[in-house]
C-alpha cells in the first residue's frame, strides 16, 4: 500500500491526490482520502479504482476542504484475501473523547488474528476485515490523555510491519515499526508545510523537498511548523524490505540514499557477472525488470533492446487480486517485438520468478516469434517463502522455487538456462560492499532467504512452519 499526507498547505486534499497518484504502484484497487477543516470538521472519501479516476473530480475534491489530510491507496495481501468491500479501505476513522483521528497503514500486522479476537472479546465492533483496523480500536482502549500517546499505546501492541500516517484536528503523526520494514519518508512544502509519503516520488510530484526518513522505530508528530521526534519502542535496529529495492518501490525513488534505479542496475550488473552467458540480445520484461537489464547489457557488453512492448495502459500484474484476472493479464499487457527478437539468442532480465506462470508465458511467446535461445536472468534470488509483511505473495505451496531447484524451474519454465542473482549479490548491488551478514542480516529478506525478522505470530497460530 502507499501513504501520504499533508499539513499547513491550503486545500490539502488535492496535494494527497497527486501524492497518491505518484504512489498508485503502490496500490491499485482502492484510494481514501480525510481530510480536516477548522469550520466543517473532518471529511472522507473511498473509492475503489484509480485515484485519477476518483480524486481528479472538482465534485468530490470540493468535500474534503482543509489545510490537513492524509490518504492511502490498497492493495490487499495474504489474509486479508476475500474480495475488498469499501469499508475495507483506508484511512480509517475514530472518534475519541479528546477528538477524531484518522490513520493510514501501509504494511501488515502479523498478530492481527490474536489481537481482533482478544479485541472483539471485550466489546470492540469491527467495521472492515482489515488488520489495520485493530490500530483504532487499540487507541480506544488506551487510557492516555492525547492522541499521540494512544497511538503509542496501540502501536506497542501491534507486531509486525507498519509505516503509519495517522491526523488530529491539528497534528500530522507518522510512525515506522521498530525494524523499518516499510518505507516513509518526510518532505517540507512552502513556509510552514510538511509532508509525510511512502516514497520520495511522491515529494516530487508536489514539488515538496526531501528532508529525510522517518527512521525505524520513530514516531514524528508535526503541528504549527514543527516536527516532535520520539522512540516509543526503544532503541531498535533497522531491517528494511530488501524488495522495495527489487520491485515494490519506483525506479525514481531515493531509498537510504540510493537511487532505486541505480540499485536495480548494479542488481543487473551483479548477475551478469554471476551467470553470464554468450548471446545476441538482452531484453527486459518490462517495466520492473528494465533496470537490471540495462545493468547486464552494459556489464556483459550484449546490446539491450526492447524485445517485449508493453501496453501502457494496463496495470501490475502483481497487483490484481485473483488468479484467473492475473493469468489474463500477462498476454493483455506485454508483446514481443517480433521484428527484434527473430532468430537471435535472447537474455531475458526480469525482477522475480514468483509462481512462474508470467516467466513461462513469456517464453512462448518469444519463441512464438522466432528467437533462436531464450535464457532468463532473474534480478531476485528465488522466492521460496512468503511474505506476512505487506507484499502479496501466494502460500509457500504456489511458490515455484519453494517446490522445484533452479534447474527443475528451468525445465519447467522450458528455457535453454535459467539463474537467479545470488543473496549477496543482491546485497552488493544495494551497497552493502561484503554482502549479507548472516549473524545480523542488514535487511529483510525473508521471502528470498526464510529468516523471519519477527515471528509472524497469526500464520504459526495457523501452522505454517518457519
Ligand atoms: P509469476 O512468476 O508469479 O508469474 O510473476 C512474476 C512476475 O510478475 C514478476 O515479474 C513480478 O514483477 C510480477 N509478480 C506477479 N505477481 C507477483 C507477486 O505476487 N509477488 C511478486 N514478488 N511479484 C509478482
Ligand atoms: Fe520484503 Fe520479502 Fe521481507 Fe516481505 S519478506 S518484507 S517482501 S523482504
Ligand atoms: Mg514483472
Amino acid at each position: 500500500c502507499g501513504v501520504f499526507g499533508v499539513i499547513g498547505v491550503t486545500d490539502a486534499a488535492n496535494f494527497v491526490a497527486l501524492g497518491l497518484h505518484a504512489l498508485q504502484h503502490r496500490g491499485q484497487e482502492a484510494g481514501g482520502i480525510i481530510s480536516h477543516d477548522a469550520e466543517q470538521g473532518f471529511n472522507s472519501a473511498h473509492r475503489f479504482g484509480y485515484v485519477r479516476d476518483n480524486f481528479t473530480k472538482q465534485s468530490l475534491m470540493e468535500t474534503l476542504p482543509g489545510s490537513l489530510a492524509i490518504g492511502h491507496v490498497r492493495y490487499s495481501t495474504a489474509g486479508t484475501k476475500a474480495a475488498t468491500a469499501i469499508r475495507d479501505v483506508q484511512p480509517f476513522f475514530g472518534d475519541f473523547s479528546m477528538g477524531g483521528c484518522a490513520v493510514a497503514h501501509n504494511g501488515n500486522i502479523t498478530n492481527a488474528m490474536a489481537l481482533r479476537k482478544e479485541l472483539i472479546e471485550r466489546g470492540s465492533i469491527f467495521q472492515s476485515s482489515s488488520d489495520s483496523e485493530c490500530i483504532i480500536h487499540l487507541m480506544a482502549r488506551s487510557i492516555q490523555r492525547n492522541i499521540p500517546e494512544r497511538m503509542k499505546d496501540a502501536l506497542r501492541r501491534v507486531e509486525g510491519a507498519f509505516s503509519v500516517i495517522a491526523m488530529t484536528r491539528t497534528k500530522l503523526i507518522g510512525v515506522r515499526d521498530p525494524l523499518g520494514v516499510r518505507p516513509l519518508v518526510l518532505g517540507k512544502i512552502g513556509d510552514e508545510g510538511y509532508v509525510l509519503a511512502s516514497e520520495t516520488c511522491a515529494l516530487d510530484i508536489i514539488g515538496a523537498e526531501f528532508l529525510r526518513e522517518i527512521e525505524p522505530g520513530e514516531m514524528v508528530v508535526i503541528s504549527k511548523g514543527e516536527v516532535e521526534s520520539s522512540r516509543p519502542f526503544g532503541p531498535s535496529t533497522g531491517r528494511f524490505c530488501i524488495f522495495e529495492h527489487v520491485y515494490f518501490s519506483r525506479p525514481d525513488s531515493i531509498i537510504g540514499g540510493r537511487s532505486v534505479y541505480e540499485t536495480r542496475r548494479q542488481i543487473g550488473v551483479e548477475l551478469a557477472r554471476e551467470s553470464p552467458i554468450e548471446a545476441d540480445l538482452v531484453c527486459a520484461v518490462p517495466d520492473s525488470g528494465t533496470p537490471a537489464a540495462i545493468g547486464f547489457a552494459h556489464e556483459s557488453g550484449i546490446p539491450f533492446g526492447m524485445g517485449i512492448i508493453r501496453n501502457q495502459y494496463m496495470g501490475r500484474t502483481f497487483i490484481e487480486p485473483t488468479e484467473q484476472i492475473r493469468n489474463m493479464g500477462v498476454r493483455l499487457k506485454l508483446n514481443v517485438n517480433r521484428a527484434l527478437v527473430k532468430g537471435k539468442r535472447v537474455i531475458l532480465v526480469d525482477d522475480s520468478v514468483v509462481r512462474g506462470t508470467t516467466s513461462r508465458k513469456i517464453k512462448d511467446m518469444i519463441l512464438d516469434a522466432g528467437a533462436a535461445e531464450v535464457h532468463f536472468r532473474i534480478a531476485s534470488p528465488p522466492t521460496a517463502w512468503p511474505c506476512f509483511y505487506g507484499v502479496d505473495t501466494p502460500d509457500r505451496g504456489k511458490l515455484l522455487a519453494a517446490q522445484m531447484s533452479v534447474e527443475e524451474m528451468r525445465e519447467w519454465i522450458g528455457v535453454d538456462s535459467l539463474a537467479f542473482v545470488s543473496l549477496d549479490g543482491l546485497y552488493r548491488a544495494v551497497g552493502e560492499a561484503r554482502g549479507r551478514n548472516a549473524a545480523n542480516p542488514q535487511y529483510c529478506d525473508a521471502c528470498f532467504s526464510g529468516d523471519y525478522p519477527v515471528a509472524p505470530f497469526d500464520q504459526l497460530e495457523r501452522g505454517f512452519r518457519m
